[in-house]
């Protein structure tokens, strides 16, 4: 728990839950950044660091779920991070979340929690807001500092007009987490697509817009895996795909396969028949793009299947696991619904940006 001036677990407060990443990462010489360990230092020291910029307003807690690389990120982890921001969220004292995290797979945990409780965090007008860095806590001019006090920034300001719901902060940009995208292994802003993003300090009314229109779009929350998730596995077609790749997976026993297409989302004609074969035996498939951007259509490659509209593959994947999971969990409400049902409850919103 929290020990400075501005924490306090009697009043309202920002949590602000650390699960590491290269914000708590550390190099083993500050000339030498690509030589560094994720995960190194608490959330209260990365707190104490920023104390100065934080308006003596605002109340924090602290909470160190996990001090991890990301590229490590597990679904339990997922299951415990989505508990924790469920059960703040129903907090009256909680009045925003700030989740510190590796940008490896921040896309990943981004897609989850707006999935599981975007709408929760809408209804409720509170913000969950996803933050991490590009270089360790001990370089010479480090980005995580301005990117945390950002996240507390917008998770505790009362912006007219703007909804609750689960975004990303970095290098002085918001978004809605749900698009978040790491496409840059270096760049300060490489998790975010700058289509679908706004000043922080200068909110553009084109992407509230955007924004309010793609929550009003949000179906129901889906329920959070509370043991082992469905196993989906991601397959990207390339040059040169053999058959037997596919066949190897079918066996294994997966529940449901992502196909990363090329372009528009075909996959090799190679790969069709055995994907074929995969549908008829009961595996879900779902039709992403290996391009990187813009939303897939229905190829006619031989394959019917869901489209994934514009998440990237691994968002595809977490997506996929979470409608499986919801299919199979078949709640009264929701019996007659298929996990293509709910996998369109997230793949399908509006574009904007
Ligand atoms: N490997 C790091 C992580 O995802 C990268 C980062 O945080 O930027 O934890």
């Amino acid at each position: 728990m929290a020990s400075n001036p501005n924490s306090s677990d009697e009043i309202p407060h920002i949590l602000v839950l650390g699960t590491g990443g290269t914000i708590a990462g550390l190099a083993s010489h500050p000339e030498a950044l690509a030589d560094y360990r994720s995960g190194e230092v608490g959330i209260q020291t990365l707190l104490d660091r920023v104390k100065e910029g934080i308006p003596p307003s605002v109340k924090l807690k602290a909470q160190q779920i996990a001090n991890i690389d990301s590229s490590d990120m597990s679904e339990e982890l997922l299951t415990q991070i989505g508990n924790a921001v469920k059960e703040s969220l129903v907090n009256p004292l909680v009045k925003g979340v700030v989740i510190t995290h590796g940008t490896d797979t921040i896309e990943e945990t981004g897609l989850f929690l707006s999935s599981v409780c975007g709408k929760l965090a809408q209804n409720l007008g509170k913000r969950v807001v996803l933050t991490g860095a590009m270089l360790p806590a001990n370089a010479p001019m480090p980005d995580g500092p301005q990117n945390l006090l950002d996240a507390i920034r917008w998770s505790s300001t009362a912006l007219e007009n703007c909804p609750g719901g689960v975004f990303a902060v970095f290098a002085g940009k918001v978004c809605l987490a749900r698009d978040l995208a790491k496409r840059h292994t270096t760049a300060l802003n490489a998790p975010l697509m700058d289509s679908q993003t706004s000043p922080i300090g200068l909110i553009n009314p084109s992407w509230l817009s955007g924004v309010k229109a793609a929550q009003a779009a949000l179906g129901e929350d889906l329920p959070i895996p509370q043991g082992s998730w469905p196993w989906v596995e991601i397959a990207t077609s390339h040059a040169g795909c053999k058959k037997q790749a596919i066949e190897v997976l079918i066996k294994s026993g997966l529940h449901g396969l992502v196909l990363a297409g090329t372009g528009l989302g075909g996959v090799h004609q190679s790969w069709v028949g055995p994907l074929q074969e995969a549908q008829k035996a009961g595996i879900a498939l779902v039709r992403a793009s290996r391009a990187g951007a813009g939303a897939v259509v229905d190829v006619k490659d031989g394959l019917i299947c869901e489209l994934a509209g514009s998440l990237t593959a691994p968002k595809a994947r977490i997506a996929l696991q979470l409608a499986l999971n919801a299919a199979n969990e078949g709640s009264d409400k929701s019996k007659s619904l298929t996990w293509q049902d709910f996998f369109a409850r997230i793949a399908v919103l509006p574009e904007y940006g």
